[in-house]
């Protein structure tokens, strides 16, 4: 398989920084060597720097949940690409369903934050999907199409490999509904033939495309075994260690 596994852990707003630095301690014991699958937690802001200190040296990475496309300014309260490197990022969720949702995030404003990651070196996770409405009304692969086609725009061929795509059914997350493995390749693979037709066949089959949506240690080695499904982006179950330190093991198990 040329595609290595990835999963992340979403942790959204919580844990404070002794929680986080604790929570990240149990994850590091138990797979900090992991080496047949890419493991990225992604705590607050507020935890980036405890929590990198505790990673260093493993082989689990950091990541952001968010960043502002300007590189500096008048933009109070926010974080840009240059202050995540600075404190050892190397992934960036961008286009979450919370933040289209809650802080109206356009297309057109998500696509400039995987650019000014990818300037930075950061690999974007950018999170598409649809509500339970569109899926209903069988709008699901046109919302797709346009949500991923427009937080591309201008990515060249050779950054390409740098992103991470996130397939998350808004109607999935943090609901306990799992997609069936069914409706997740389906759009799995309608995702890759859109990255073959953006960027070629041969980088697209390298670009990872994960799943999100209540994902646990219960559904993931079927959702895993897909063809097209490419690791796991996980909220709830990244919060506590040991359903996280499964679902790596899962995804090694799933190689
Ligand atoms: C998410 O928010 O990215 C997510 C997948 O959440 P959950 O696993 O809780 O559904």
């Amino acid at each position: 398989m040329i595609r290595k596994k990835l999963i992340a852990g979403n942790w959204k707003m919580n844990k404070t920084s002794s929680d986080a630095v604790a929570l990240v301690s149990e994850i590091v014991a138990a797979v900090g060597r992991a080496t047949d699958v890419d493991v990225v937690v992604c705590p607050p802001f507020t935890s980036l720097e405890s929590v990198f200190k505790v990673i260093d040296g493993s082989t689990v990475k950091l990541g952001a949940q968010n960043l502002h496309p300007e590189a500096s300014g008048a933009y109070t309260g926010e974080t840009s690409a240059a202050m995540l490197r600075a404190l050892f990022a190397s992934y960036v969720i961008v286009g979450h369903s919370e933040r289209r949702t809650y802080f109206a995030e356009s297309d057109t404003f998500i696509n400039q934050k995987v650019l000014a990651a990818l300037k930075a070196q950061l690999k974007p996770i950018l999170c598409v999907g649809e509500t339970l409405g569109e899926r209903e009304s069988g709008s699901t692969l046109k919302v797709v199409q346009t949500q991923l086609e427009g937080a591309l725009e201008g990515v060249s061929k050779d950054l390409a490999t740098s992103v991470v795509l996130a397939y998350e059914p808004v109607w999935a997350i943090g609901t306990g509904k799992v997609a069936t493995t069914e409706q997740a390749q389906e759009v799995h693979a309608f995702i890759r033939g859109l990255l073959t037709k953006l960027f070629g066949a041969a980088t697209s089959g390298k670009m990872r495309i994960l799943y999100g949506g209540s994902m646990k240690p219960a559904n993931a080695a079927e959702l895993l075994a897909q063809k097209d499904i490419d690791g796991g982006l996980i909220g709830g179950a990244s919060l506590e260690s040991r359903s996280f330190v499964d679902l790596v093991k899962a995804a090694a198990a799933a190689k």
